[in-house]
């Protein structure tokens, strides 16, 4: 599955959004109660309301959402870099995720110390950059120095890294996170691998005050700024308040989100933008017992799509039996949809679309 690490300062609300979303209502929904894996990682249901009416449809008797994994990545403060705090090993855990959700404080509160003293955002978030760019700069240059003897030996590979982290090197010497480098597609696959911990997709939360969630504050609008400038993107939610609606019942939630002149709770937009920065999508399989998403990357083919649910879906893959999901709606169904000439047969080189609703073939 994929992951997101939520990091931050300390005391800028990253153990409360962390809860909050392991405990709601929708991390436990379906058969899959929420899962601690170890006490700061949790599995969460990824919300999607096309599930509900594709089970009415279908008449299934349970409804499977997607998940995606959370990681309360604690321990960073200033100097991380140089074993500050937890360091290192913080550090360490940042590697593995797909994509950050970097938690702001962006509330006044004389009650909770802030760390450097002062509420500003957009000079915490330049801290953690730093903190990261600085650890990326040690790696390259460790690894750099150790690839030495292979490029001697003209090793096609070593090559490839070596250059891809001297650019690395250049745009973090530049004070640049190595985001911003523009990596060819022959490259793509080597640039992941190097695990740098600024290529990862930033997504900033701006933990605000209760009665700012609907709209912001300024602190929030100039993280927003930030974002856009970066390129990265940004949410606003107040964890206190998510902390809460974790807390109710789903009739008891709505009410409370309606006083809020809130939409929906901020987590549901939280772990869509984690989708959406991380380009995934979700396809459905709908039967009298389940109907069920899955996530996979945009621009998956079938039968890779087929492997998301068992490895030998992606080996013996015969065909994909495919209904969007707007005509399953609009032709109430797999057989209205056949009838209606809605159904496709599709082969190895198809494309999964968001929303389809698939029916795998294949040889065992
Ligand atoms: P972490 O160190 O980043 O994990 O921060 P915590 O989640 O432990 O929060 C630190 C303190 O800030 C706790 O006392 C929280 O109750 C408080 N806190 C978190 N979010 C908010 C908020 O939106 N408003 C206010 N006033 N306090 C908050």
């Amino acid at each position: 599955g994929f992951k997101m690490g939520i990091v931050g300062l300390p005391n800028v609300g990253k153990s409360t959004l962390f809860n909050a979303l392991t405990r709601t209502a929708a991390a436990q929904a379906a058969n899959f109660p929420f899962c601690t894996i170890e006490p700061n990682v949790g599995d969460v249901a990824v919300p999607d309301a096309r599930l509900e009416t594709l089970a009415k449809i279908a008449g299934s008797r349970q409804i499977v959402p997607t998940r995606m994994t959370f990681v309360d990545i604690a321990g960073l403060v200033k100097g991380a870099s140089k074993g500050e705090g937890l360091g290192n090993q913080f550090l360490a855990n940042i590697r593995e995720v797909d994509a950050i959700a970097h938690v702001l404080r962006c509330f006044e509160d004389s009650d909770v110390t802030h760390v450097e003293g002062r509420v500003d955002p957009v000079s915490d978030a330049e801290v953690i950059e730093t903190e990261l760019m600085l650890s990326d700069l040690e790696s390259i240059e460790k690894r750099r120095a150790n690839l030495q003897r292979k490029l001697k030996g003209n090793d096609k590979e070593a090559q490839q890294q070596d250059r891809l982290l001297a650019q690395a090197q250049e745009a973090i010497e530049n004070g640049q996170p190595a985001r911003v480098v523009e990596v060819a597609e022959e490259d793509a696959k080597a640039w992941t691998m190097l695990q740098l911990l600024t290529t990862k997709p930033v997504l900033f939360v701006c933990n605000v005050a209760e009665a700012e969630a609907a709209d912001g504050n300024d602190h929030s609008r100039r993280v927003a700024e930030m974002a856009a400038a970066q390129g990265n993107s940004h949410v606003i939610i107040s964890a206190r308040i998510e902390e809460e609606i974790s807390q109710l019942d789903p009739e008891e939630a709505a009410m409370f989100l309606e006083e809020m002149g809130l939409e929906e709770p901020g987590l549901d937009r939280l772990i869509r933008a984690g989708y959406e920065l991380l380009n995934l999508q979700t396809y459905f399989t709908v039967g009298p017992k389940e109907a069920r998403a899955w996530t996979i990357r945009e621009g998956t083919r079938a039968p890779q799509a087929a492997g998301v649910i068992h490895g030998d879906f992606e080996k013996g893959f015969i065909r994909a039996e495919t209904i969007a999901y707007d005509d399953y709606v609009a032709c109430k169904g797999e057989q209205g949809a056949k009838e209606a000439g809605k159904m496709r047969a599709e082969g190895k080189a198809y494309t999964v679309q968001d929303g389809d609703v698939v029916h795998f073939l294949f040889n065992t």
